[in-house]
């Protein structure tokens, strides 16, 4: 999401003539486009404002600004301890920034816009996006949803959608600008709701553009997936074979206590009509561990539902209290070291599931999008299939943006190994 707003920013900017600066000891203006999900998250921005005090003090004249959720929610702290900060502009009001600007150069004191808007989508503003292979396209933002753990709500506002014409016509540029794959982006995708069409409605529309290779969505809420969505999924090869199903804890107390508004049989029902609609589909999932007042039992039944779905991916975090939240009351705290040695454990059990699930692919025949130079070595690349695994492959005479059948041979840690298909059948 962040990635995304920060190019809807940078669009904004070029639009009225600013440039990018190619050394930030060159640039008259630094933003930072914070986040403020975690603390860490929080801690991440802070030091990097201590970076960026230390280039004002040599060069007086710069502007700095900070955009975003932790703008939005953090403005009184940043006003009174990081006097050097000049915009605070919160994540509804980024259509401000060049008028700020402007304006900044002939007054000293700071600029604040944090005001939250029941309607701003950016409706007619597209990103300015690097060459790539993935184009983000934000569909609905802000979140109703209010999990008592999570910031979203208030830094991010109320639901609201975009119209699918505007969504359509940013997919149609990317794909002409040699965007392979879409990611259709929003704090609760399948929240979308426009003119009585629904996010199933949309993404049949969106996966008939011509050329479009590959589509996906993120995040959905376990709660608004449906049957018929997966059956859309299911009709068009090019949306992936993935779902991303945030599940956060296994024991229905604490799921209640969190608000998700579903049951872990729910859950886990839900994972077995996803496989059943969508064979050899890809689902990961968010873990939070350490919820206040999480007992080792219930913690433990976090585990067993990972034993029941077995999740191919996990994104597995610390509960971090969020001030302002309704779970930031609690008085039950974990202590750290609990919640470490339970992420710990996640994380374990995790690794075993990935590899697992990951190994019964081998011998198959898979597609993937080759999108970047692997880690591993300059002689391969690393692409995705369509279920949003890894795949390492000899560079050969591919290049990025191409789907190429491959014959997965190897799985280790989190990443499988292929070899071009037709190479394969030559030998
Ligand atoms: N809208 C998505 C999640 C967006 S936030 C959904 O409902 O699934 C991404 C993830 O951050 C969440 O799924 C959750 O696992 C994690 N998260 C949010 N607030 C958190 C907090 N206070 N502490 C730890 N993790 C948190
Ligand atoms: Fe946060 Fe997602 Fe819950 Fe909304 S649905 S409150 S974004 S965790």
């Amino acid at each position: 999401m962040n990635v995304a707003d920060s190019e809807l920013v940078e669009s904004i900017l070029l639009d009225e003539g600013f440039k990018k600066a190619l050394d930030i000891n060159l640039a008259d203006a630094i933003f930072v486009n914070t986040c403020a999900i975690r603390e860490q998250a929080e801690q991440k921005v802070h030091s990097q404002l201590g970076r960026y005090d230390l280039i004002k003090q040599k060069n007086p004249d710069i502007i700095i600004g900070v955009l975003g959720c932790m703008a939005q929610n953090l403005k009184e702290d940043l006003l009174d301890n990081r006097p050097f900060v000049d915009i605070i502009l919160g994540p509804d009001s980024y259509r401000k920034l060049p008028e700020l600007l402007n304006r900044k150069n002939k007054d000293s004191k700071s600029l604040v816009d944090t005001k939250l808007s029941r309607y701003e989508v950016y409706e007619d503003l597209f990103p300015n996006r690097k060459n790539g292979v993935n184009a983000w396209v934000s569909i609905m933002r802000g979140c109703d949803k209010f999990c008592t753990f999570c910031i979203v709500p208030f830094t991010r506002g109320r639901e609201r959608s975009r119209s699918v014409k505007s969504i359509l016509d940013e997919a149609n540029q990317a794909v002409q600008n040699g965007y392979s794959e879409i990611t259709l982006l929003g704090q609760n995708v399948n929240s979308y709701k426009f003119e009585g069409l629904k996010f199933l409605n949309l993404l049949e529309e969106v996966a008939q553009v011509p050329g479009l290779k590959r589509i996906r969505y993120t995040s959905p809420h376990p709660k608004d997936i449906t049957e018929d969505l997966l059956l859309v999924m299911a009709k068009h090869d090019n949306i992936c074979n993935y779902v991303h199903l945030p599940v956060q804890a296994g024991n229905n107390r604490i799921l209640k206590r969190m608000n998700r508004t579903y049951t872990r049989e729910h859950f886990i029902e839900l994972s077995k009509m996803i496989r059943e609609i969508l064979p050899n589909v890809g689902i990961s999932t968010d873990i939070i561990v350490g919820f206040p007042g999480e007992t080792n039992s219930e913690f433990e039944e976090t585990l067993d539902l990972m034993e029941k779905v077995k999740f191919d991916s996990a994104f597995n975090f610390k509960y971090s209290s969020r001030p302002g939240t309704k779970a930031s009351e609690y008085d039950d705290k974990i202590v750290e070291e609990e919640k470490k040695n339970r992420l710990q454990r996640v994380i374990n059990l995790q690794n075993q599931h990935t590899l697992e699930r990951n190994r019964l692919l081998i011998d198959s025949k898979q597609h993937i999008l080759i999108e970047k130079e692997s880690k591993l070595s300059s002689d391969y690349w690393a692409g995705r299939t369509d279920s949003n695994k890894w795949v390492i492959i000899n560079k050969d005479n591919l290049k990025i943006n191409d789907v190429v059948p491959v014959k997965i041979i190897a799985a280790r840690g989190v990443t499988l190994h292929g070899q071009l298909f037709k190479k394969v059948e030559a030998a």
